[in-house]
């Protein structure tokens, strides 16, 4: 994995002509705290945790990042988690760095209280290093408002004091952002109407890979819009109606049968099926990986709106190029998450609370402004990827070079 962002890191500077002393110190991150959690289980045993915090880069501000509850976590992959932080939270311009926490744990078999006792002790590790100006955590994979709140309530009673800022994703009542549920899904939208107006589409056809937060609340929003929702999927498989789905029946068979697949009476199509659709928007928001070399040419979709982390394999990214798809990349169509993150550390820090009409506003303005001048940059539709990677760089680089 760090392979592959040194070559990455290579490949943008070169092209961005940023020096050599530049990319190697963005080709390791600045910090990398480890500890084993120790955590009493409800029977009375004790089990042991690995557990991770990185702060790849702190060139632009405070580490920013979320925190992970999975198996297979490893310190590698927080570490470049971390880095491709940095790189999305300077697309969007926050006035962070990146960073990234993980426990290698399955949470699903732990009990409720084996999980309060698990986050507690992950706060406990690693208070020392965290804080509202040094490092802000928020949920990640297996990771909820809930967790936030007993990490939020440990730290605040090891620091003896109120800093709610030290941590983002919490529950409202905690002073947690209105809008922080839907923000990615709401940031991705504000950004697919910008290149449909680029693209003169105005009632698109949409098909949507994954159907948990981001995909759902993305379905939502653009039925809301009078776009065209065609198909929709989850791990089970999917559904296309040509003449649109209805959304809300969507959520609502969702919610009660657990999968999309028993929306009645229409078509039922595999997840393959769905990203070679003949729509006007594609967004894949379920796993990585999913357009690959052998599928991209088959892709009919105009746009791909990259919701999901890393959808798009490189070797995939070349063919839907040169098919003159544009490719809308992760770190600004998903970076909605983040932006709402900054909003309510911004709101912490301040003793203010926006109402969700102010959040939606704000977000409105910063991945419009982020598009844009992904836009300029690229210099081509194209190539929204290669321009969004030479900002970000050339973001934090202009901050380290301020400080060398
Ligand atoms: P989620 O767990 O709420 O939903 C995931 C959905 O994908 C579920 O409907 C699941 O059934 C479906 N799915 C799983 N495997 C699948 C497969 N093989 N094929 C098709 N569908 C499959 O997760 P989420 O929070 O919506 O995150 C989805 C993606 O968006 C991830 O890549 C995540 O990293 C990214 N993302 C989410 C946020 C956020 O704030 N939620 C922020 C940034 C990025």
């Amino acid at each position: 994995m760090m392979e592959r962002i040194r070559g990455f890191l290579r490949e943008v500077g070169a092209k961005a002509g940023i020096e050599d002393w530049i990319i190697e110190a963005l080709s390791r991150p600045e910090k990398v705290y480890k500890a084993t959690l120790r955590v009493k289980m409800d029977d009375g045993s004790v089990r042991f945790f690995p557990a991770y915090r990185v702060q790849y880069s702190t060139a632009r501000g405070p580490a920013k990042g979320g925190i992970r509850f999975h198996p297979a976590v490893t310190e590698e992959e927080v570490t470049a988690l971390a880095f491709w932080m940095t790189i999305k939270n300077a697309v969007v311009d926050l006035p962070f760095g990146g960073g990234k926490g993980g426990v290698a744990v399955n949470p699903k078999e732990l009990s409720r209280t084996e999980l309060e006792r698990l986050s507690r002790a992950y706060v406990r590790a690693f208070a020392d290093v965290l804080g509202v100006d040094r490092d802000i955590p928020a949920p990640d994979v297996y990771t909820n408002p809930q967790i936030m709140a007993w990490m939020l309530d440990e730290f605040e009673t090891i620091k003896r004091r109120s800093e709610p800022g030290f941590i983002t994703g919490k529950p409202v009542a905690l002073g947690g952002s209105e809008g922080r549920n839907i923000a990615t899904a709401l940031g991705g939208f504000f950004v697919a109407e910008e290149v449909l107006k680029d693209l003169g589409i105005e009632r698109p056809t949409v098909a949507v890979q994954g159907f948990g937060n981001a995909g759902s609340n993305f379905a939502r929003l653009a039925a809301e819009a009078g776009w065209k929702v065609v198909a929709v999927s989850d791990s089970r498989g999917g559904v296309y109606d040509p003449d649109g789905l209805d959304v809300e029946e969507l959520l609502r068979v969702k919610k009660e049968k657990g999968s999309v697949i028993h929306y009645e009476r229409r078509k039922k199509i595999s997840n393959e099926e769905l990203l070679t659709l003949d729509v006007d928007l594609l967004v894949p928001a379920a796993i990585e990986n999913v357009i690959t070399e052998e599928n991209a040419g088959d892709v009919r979709a105009r746009i791909v709106l990259e919701l999901a982390n890393g959808p798009t394999t490189p070797e995939a990214d070349k063919v839907l190029q040169e098919r003159g798809v544009v490719v809308v990349p992760d770190v600004l169509a998903n970076a909605g998450g983040v932006t709402v993150s900054y909003f309510e550390w911004v709101q912490n820090r301040s003793g203010e609370r926006w109402s969700f009409e102010r959040v939606k506003d704000e977000l409105s303005k910063k991945m419009k402004k982020a598009y844009a001048e992904v836009k300029e940059r690229a210099g081509d539709l194209r190539k929204l990827r290669e321009g969004a990677y030479a900002l970000a760089l050339e973001r934090v680089a202009e901050a380290l070079r301020w400080r060398s």
